[in-house]
């Protein structure tokens, strides 16, 4: 395995506009350190245990996104350092974001993860969901909170063509919510989609960050 070999490889089969997290969970902090080595800094993870153990074995300049499910009794642990949340599926746990945000003297950025694929495991809100939370007029209470766009993931399934609606429809759904003006905290410029097996193809549809795991690793 060379991981500085597969990242190199991902980094230049992207457009430069496009963001790579690089998604490090189940992988040791001696892995983690290579990558850092090799001058990323980006990283994603989805268990809160997980990345506060490699935040504090890490260097402190590694920019740390959470794209997992998230419980509200973890947002204290992680709101200190967190750099933007892939994972904000209610109101509530933003409410709670929002609080632990105050409390580090931080303005925390999240996405809103949204539900596309096509399995009841995922978490999310639907894409009404997400228009009704905007109109609500709650999101612009939150002052230590900036929303920056989507995330969802594609039904992991081999049928390309649904990959790619799900992902034009997300994306469509992003560009209406980017020119809809709500509150000062809320501007959408992220687009969260997009992992090893589906990545060009979220690309092709108007991602602007990707999570990648596997591929970088292997
Ligand atoms: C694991 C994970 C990824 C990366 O998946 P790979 O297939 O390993 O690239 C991306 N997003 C989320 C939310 C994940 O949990």
């Amino acid at each position: 395995m060379s991981i500085t070999k597969n990242l190199q490889n991902i980094i230049s089969s992207i457009p430069p506009t496009v963001t790579l997290v690089a998604v490090t969970k189940n992988h040791s902090v001696e892995n983690l350190q290579e990558l850092y080595s090799s001058g990323h800094r980006q990283f994603g993870e989805n268990k809160v245990q997980e990345m506060m153990d490699k935040y504090n074995a890490l260097p402190k300049d590694i920019e740390w996104h959470l794209i997992g499910h998230l419980q509200t009794n973890k947002v204290k642990f992680i709101a200190p350092f967190v750099t933007l949340i892939h994972s904000v599926d209610s109101l509530k746990l933003l409410q709670e974001i929002n609080k632990q945000a105050q409390t580090s003297n931080r303005i925390i950025r999240c996405l809103l993860q949204v539900y596309i694929a096509n399995e009841e495991t995922k978490f999310g809100f639907s894409l009404n969901e997400v228009v009704e939370l905007i109109e609500s007029g709650e999101l612009e209470k939150l002052d230590n909170i900036s929303i920056k766009g989507l995330m969802g993931m594609a039904t992991n399934t081999d049928n390309e063509s649904q990959i790619n609606e799900e992902f034009a429809g997300l994306s469509r759904s992003f560009n209406i919510l980017k020119n809809k003006p709500v509150s000062k905290n809320v501007t959408f410029d992220i687009l969260s989609m997009g992992m090893s097996a589906d990545y060009k193809m979220a690309i092709k549809n108007g991602s602007t960050m990707i999570r990648v795991g596997s591929l970088i690793f292997a």
